[in-house]
């Protein structure tokens, strides 16, 4: 919802609708029962994948990207900004990346010829994307700091020595 918002793909007045789920052609990702059309804020409220997968086809046949391609660059971006798809660097060990589809994983798993249905599942955070529980806390951290976080870490002080400035610095999102 942030990277369209901020891409001017949608306004908080945007509604999309719903029967059950998302359907476009023979494809369908399925939804709970609830009113429709929704709104955003109502939409992120029920937590609709119809919303979400509405907002992705919008974005990726754009023609301002140019290309499907494109799309996802610009939508990998803002979710690597949020700190999604890499280490957000923490002190405790054994932190995981995640992972955030390029447009070079399409292009080599459907021979170049793909488009928004076709990665449709991103939009709800499935098909190739993973994150980590960090990573989703993190990203409940950067909403309430109204948009950057700071590295999360466990250790806060150490005596007679100054808090690395890693765990000091805000990171802003896109
Ligand atoms: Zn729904």
């Amino acid at each position: 919802a942030l990277t369209f918002l901020q891409e001017g793909i949608i306004q908080p007045s945007t509604s999309f609708p719903c029967s059950h789920g998302f359907i476009y052609g023979g494809l369908r990702v399925g939804c709970h029962g609830h009113g429709s059309p929704l709104p955003l804020i109502p939409a992120i409220a029920t937590s609709c994948n119809a919303y979400f997968c509405w907002g992705l086809y919008r974005m990726f046949g754009d023609k301002k990207y140019g290309s499907p391609q494109n799309a996802l660059t610009v939508w990998k971006d803002h979710m690597v900004s949020q700190g999604f798809g890499y280490k957000l660097g923490t002190d405790l060990p054994g932190e995981k990346r995640g992972f955030i589809p390029n447009a070079g994983v399409y292009d080599k798993a459907y021979r170049g010829s793909w488009n928004g249905l076709t990665v449709i599942s991103i939009s709800i955070g499935q098909g190739e994307v993973l994150s980590t529980p960090l990573q989703m806390a993190n990203l409940a951290a950067t909403i309430a700091n109204r948009g950057y976080f700071v590295t999360p870490h466990i250790v806060k002080d150490v005596q007679d020595a100054e808090l690395d400035s890693t765990y000091r610095e805000r990171r802003y999102t896109s």
